[in-house]
């Protein structure tokens, strides 16, 4: 999901680099003078950590569940997980937090796992819509649980820093599967514990 076909064959670091030299010297500045000497291997090395993303499998380490919870029945929300991701239009920053919730069947997954849910989603190209319907179905099709929540509140730097230059907006977005789409309880739940 979201990756892409041709990764078989990707380009060679030196490639990349050169690439980000060509961009320098499009911007108008000249990649060979002293200060950009190292820039073009730091931006291939950023970009490696930027979109790790593509090189993680969420259905793997969601797997990995528990089943011992003593009968908790309860929604599970993870709060606040900030992010940070890049649109797939600009490449420019998004910047903002995720929060997460499903209410378990039978089993439990790891909390750290919602984290590393998001964070694998953000770490590609993205438009929020899509991350938050990634983030919910990966969920909901791999712990089957009776729903799944997904709220995200962004930054879009590419709106801040060019463009309309609007400040200080942010974007929401939210995606419910099962419970909480069907049963207005169920969702309220989740809205009330959001506010705590
Ligand atoms: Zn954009």
């Amino acid at each position: 999901m979201n990756k892409p076909t041709n990764i078989a064959l990707p380009p060679s670091r030196e490639e990349a680099m050169h690439a980000v030299k060509t961009l320098l010297d499009w911007a108008g500045d000249d990649h060979t003078r002293p200060g950009l000497q190292d820039t073009p291997q730091r931006v291939v090395d950023a970009y490696r950590e930027w979109f790790s993303g593509y090189l993680e499998s969420p259905e793997e380490y969601l797997t990995r569940t528990f089943d011992d919870v003593d009968g908790y029945q309860d929604v599970v929300l993870v709060k606040d997980i900030p992010f940070t991701s890049f649109c797939e239009h600009h490449l420019a920053p998004i910047i903002g937090t995720a929060h997460v919730a499903y209410l378990p069947s039978d089993r439990v997954v790891g909390l750290s796992k919602l984290a590393r849910l998001v964070r694998t989603f953000a770490r590609r190209l993205q438009v929020q819509e899509r991350m938050t319907a990634q983030i919910a179905s990966t969920l909901q099709d791999v712990l089957n649980p009776e729903g799944v929540a997904v709220l995200i509140k962004a930054e879009h730097h590419c709106m801040s820093t060019r463009g309309v230059h609007v400040h200080g907006t942010e974007t929401i977005t939210t995606e419910m599967t099962g419970a909480f789409r069907d049963d207005p309880d169920t969702r309220n739940r989740f809205f009330e514990l959001l506010k705590h």
